[in-house]
């Protein structure tokens, strides 16, 4: 076989394995919802945790004063300030800033990344100016999002079960991590109380209800990808508190752990797990979310390299290294619709220092990047099934047209075009004709500090 036919060899594999056709995503679907079954019923009952996240009530509109929110959980995080305006005032300001957090501290003690958040917190707080009020006498307040799996032992206190995306601390795990945040706050001097704890997933579901009604469920997509939804909280057996006056809990699902053998997984997916700072877990995230979709591609191109000296006779050096290529690299040459892909060629070359591509060179590269963004799309979409089917809502009977709205966001859902289109018409494809109609997706940019937020004014101590 000639480079090129082994490399086109190496291409039909990769789609081959990659094939998500509708047949496959519906049991995926099923799988999904069989697993949060099981996830409800009984603690470790199933891969999918079905956190209970004490959110019993949504906001309502009515929130009212001055709140702040941090969130933590990914590649930057976020510190902002919201002052509600009560019975439909909506926001009537609002300010943030979005710091990056060193890589050393995703890998060093805890209180090394609780002192740095809570430094930045306080320059914030420091900054507050005349537009935003606390009453007199009163401590401010703060909503904590925190994308990681956290037991909730209340709505303002929880133990970290595990890290996942790139960060290892051994030293936070199961400890109480509003306990961490209000030590380094309390070291910083600053004046402020944790009022909630809330995942990002959950955030976001809060913002989301906050401007639509309609919303039951939330989903994020970006370095990771989790999904919190409105269950009620009869339907979840493992709950043995008193039934919330509303009848609803929010349930964290921590969907990235989701497994199953319907799942299409390759050799590329296999080694990269194996080599992860957790093997065996996250499998789901790993397939389909920012922090892990550019990781794949890197590893096709380089066995694409190694096997059928796809670039010319040597393996580039570049190409070798974990990690180098992100996603928003991938995004950016996915979406190159110049007649040369030149945006893939000044990427080839910036990003992998290979300078020698030709245009067809180039068009496999695009190709590859469609096939591994394609199957993360489409098995997004698989989930947020699994998630309608569960709330029984996948089939709308004709005549009764209720809206249901999922609240989506994320920087990988936010900035992939290709990604976002082909999720949403992967799930109008799932629906088929009448339900396809009555679900929407609806982006909610940065719901999920607003949404902390939220939760802090409806569960201020001062209410
Ligand atoms: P986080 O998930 O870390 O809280 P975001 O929701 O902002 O933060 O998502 C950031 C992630 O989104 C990045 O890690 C990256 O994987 C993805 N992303 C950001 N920009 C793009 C882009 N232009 N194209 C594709 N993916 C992107
Ligand atoms: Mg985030």
């Amino acid at each position: 076989l000639g480079r090129w036919a082994r490399a086109m060899s190496i291409l039909k594999e990769l789609e081959d394995k990659c094939a998500t056709p509708t047949g496959k995503l519906k049991q995926v679907a099923n799988a999904m919802t069989v697993e949060m079954h099981a996830g409800l019923a009984s603690e470790g009952g199933s891969k999918l945790k079905m956190l209970i996240t004490y959110v019993d009530n949504l906001p309502t509109g009515n929130e009212e004063g001055l709140f702040y929110a941090l969130d933590l959980g990914g590649t930057n995080f976020r510190v902002l300030r919201v002052q509600l305006g009560g019975k439909d005032g909506g926001i009537v300001n609002q300010e943030f800033t979005e710091v990056s957090i060193p890589s050393t501290l995703m890998l060093g003690t805890s209180d090394a990344l609780f002192d740095y958040v809570a430094a930045e917190l306080a320059k914030f707080v420091a900054q507050e100016g005349p537009d935003f009020q606390v009453p007199p006498g009163r401590q401010r307040e703060l909503g904590f999002t925190f994308s990681f799996p956290v037991m909730q032992t209340s709505i303002a206190s929880g133990n970290l079960i595990k890290w996942t995306k790139g960060f290892s601390i051994d030293d936070a795990v199961g400890q109480d991590v509003v306990a961490e945040l209000t030590k380094a706050i309390e070291r910083q001097g600053l004046d402020m109380r944790v009022s909630a704890l809330v995942n990002d997933t959950v955030g976001t579901l809060a913002g989301g209800r906050y401007t639509d009604k309609d919303v039951i469920a939330a989903v994020i997509l970006g370095t990771g990808t989790n999904a919190a939804y409105v269950e009620r909280a009869q339907a979840i057996p493992k709950w043995h508190g008193l039934l919330p006056k509303s009848g609803d809990m929010v349930i964290n699902m921590e969907w990235g752990n989701f497994r199953s053998s319907h799942l299409p997984l390759t050799e590329y997916d296999f080694t990269l797990d194996a080599e992860s700072l957790n093997p065996g877990e996250q499998i789901f995230e790993k397939i389909i979310s920012g922090m892990y979709l550019g990781e794949i591609v890197r590893r096709v191109l380089c066995k694409m390299a190694e096997e059928a000296s796809f670039f010319g006779d040597t393996v580039p050096e570049k190409l070798k290294i974990p990690f180098v290529l992100r996603t928003p690299d991938m995004s950016a040459m996915h979406h190159d619709t110049s007649a040369y892909l030149n945006v893939v060629g000044n990427k080839l070359k910036s990003i992998l220092e290979i300078s020698d591509n030709s245009l067809e060179v180039r068009r496999v590269v695009v190709e590859v990047c469609n096939i591994v963004a394609t199957r993360g799309a489409r098995l997004a979409a698989a989930g947020i099934l699994g998630i309608l089917k569960k709330l029984g809502i996948e089939n709308s009977r004709d005549g009764e047209i209720r809206r249901n709205v999922i609240a989506m966001d994320g920087g990988l859902y936010e900035h992939y075009n290709e990604y976002s289109k082909c999720l949403e018409n992967t799930l109008k494809e799932l629906l088929g004709e009448g339900s396809s109609e009555s679900v929407v997706i609806q982006h909610s940019n940065d719901g999920s500090g607003i949404g902390a937020a939220l939760l802090a004014a409806s569960h201020s101590q001062y209410l």
